[in-house]
């Protein structure tokens, strides 16, 4: 009867999942489903949950009336872009702030501002994560400082810049503190309707990103993410934060630490224009991974890239294409691992703590040869990742939230 177990749930893109851990972090339960969803979470384990905490996905907004928590708009999702809102915000925030993109948070509250908010005296904005964790606790107007970047929130100061404060809408930023803060108990209500405990604690979360690395349980600087799937993103944990708006290199705080981090257009969705997942398999098995492959590529779906090399009329180069697909499979999981290795370095000169162990998400985590050809290639040990889910670092965070309750 004294099991104590966590809550992570992870509302990212194209579904929702959960996960359960105890404080092991052994999973007791965990399920997927697609938006629209109803995903059960199991109820002989919710008498057990004392913590809860959830991921969302990085620079949703929502507006809402501060006193009722009724949206006053239709959600802004992540990826929707305000370029009316640019200008103004480029006019106020420094040069290549985070928030200087279509996309981020600030734009989107400006453009709601500009068009249909200066006459809303009771307003506030919420990320995905806040809202829903407001669901749970009650507590309008809490976020954290990993959701809160993109709205121009300074974690390393630890507070909104003058810029952003002086402004005529600094009055709809949420507070901050950091991700797995325990900020209230379950709402009696739900707890009821559904069976958790008395007891159970409701914490701040992150973005759907952030939990996936935390995932990994890369603890400690020096330990980095490498997750392969249709591009390929890196993360780093560092004692250093750096940022670089030209390769799009930036850095969240994580408590004492920054997590650094970039993100190259190629991996595998080159793959999957040359080869099916079947094929994949199969020549990767041939495949010498102890030997370098001389074949040097730059493997791009399309014209451009970000980082390591910032070049937007950077071309795919795949040839010249040798006769034995093996070979040429080889070659382009070999260039692959060398922008790897390149990006890692680039990190390292821009003054982050150097990577000393990569683990890997995606679907090219589980390609063994390429695992060893990276081995190689960056002269480092590479692990696939235990867990992988934002759901499971959701958790973990709930597990954190636990821990700073008790003391
Ligand atoms: P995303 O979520 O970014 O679409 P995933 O993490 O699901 O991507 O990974 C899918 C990618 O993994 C595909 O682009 C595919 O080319 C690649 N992939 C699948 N199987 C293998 C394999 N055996 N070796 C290397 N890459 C693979």
């Amino acid at each position: 009867t004294s099991e104590r177990f966590y809550l992570g749930l992870d509302f990212g893109t194209s579904g929702a999942r959960f996960a359960i851990i105890d404080l092991d972090g052994k999973i007791q339960a965990e399920a997927k489903r697609e938006y629209p969803l109803y995903s059960d979470i199991p109820l002989e384990l919710r008498k057990h949950i004392v913590s809860i905490s959830i991921d969302g996905t990085s620079a949703t907004t929502l507006i809402v009336h501060s006193d009722t928590g009724e949206p006053l708009s239709r959600p802004f999702l992540y990826n929707e872009s305000c370029p009316d809102a640019l200008p103004m915000v480029k006019s106020i925030a420094p040069p290549n702030h985070t928030v200087c993109t279509g996309s981020s948070t600030l734009c989107k509250l400006v453009s709601w501002w500009n068009n249909a908010g200066s006459n809303q005296k009771s307003a506030l904005l919420l990320h995905q994560a806040d809202w829903l964790l407001w669901l749970l606790h009650g507590k309008l107007g809490v976020s954290d400082y990993n959701n809160a970047l993109k709205v121009g929130y300074d974690p390393e100061v630890d507070s909104y810049p003058s810029w952003l404060v002086c402004q005529p809408y600094s009055h709809l930023l949420p507070s901050v503190v950091a991700p797995g803060t325990p900020i209230a108990s379950l709402k009696e209500e739900i707890r009821n309707k559904f069976g958790f405990q008395k007891d159970c604690v409701v914490c701040t979360g992150t973005t759907d990103s952030i939990a996936a690395f935390l995932a990994a349980r890369a603890t400690q600087p020096g330990k980095a993410v490498t997750s392969l799937g249709s591009t390929l993103a890196i993360k780093l944990l560092s004692n250093t934060r750096i940022e670089d708006s030209r390769f799009g290199v930036y850095s969240h705080r994580l408590d004492d630490k920054w997590l650094v981090g970039g993100a190259s257009n190629t991996g595998g969705a080159v793959l999957r224009q040359l080869f099916t997942d079947d094929q994949l398999d199969n020549l990767s098995e041939q495949i010498n991974p102890s030997e370098a492959s001389l074949l040097d590529y730059y493997p791009l779906p399309k014209v451009g890239e970000r980082f390591p090399v910032a070049d937007p009329n950077l071309a795919p180069r795949l040839v010249p294409r040798p006769e034995s697909d093996v070979e040429y499979l080889h070659g382009i999981l070999e260039s692959i691992a060398r922008i790897e290795a390149k990006a890692y370095g680039l990190l390292k000169d821009l003054g982050a703590t150097e990577v000393d162990e990569v683990f890997t998400a995606g679907g090219g985590a589980k390609n063994e040869k390429w695992t060893k050809i990276r081995e190689r290639v960056l002269g480092l040990p590479v692990i696939r990742a235990n867990q992988t889910e934002a759901a499971y670092g959701a958790a973990l965070l709930a597990i954190k939230g636990d821990q700073v309750n008790i003391l």
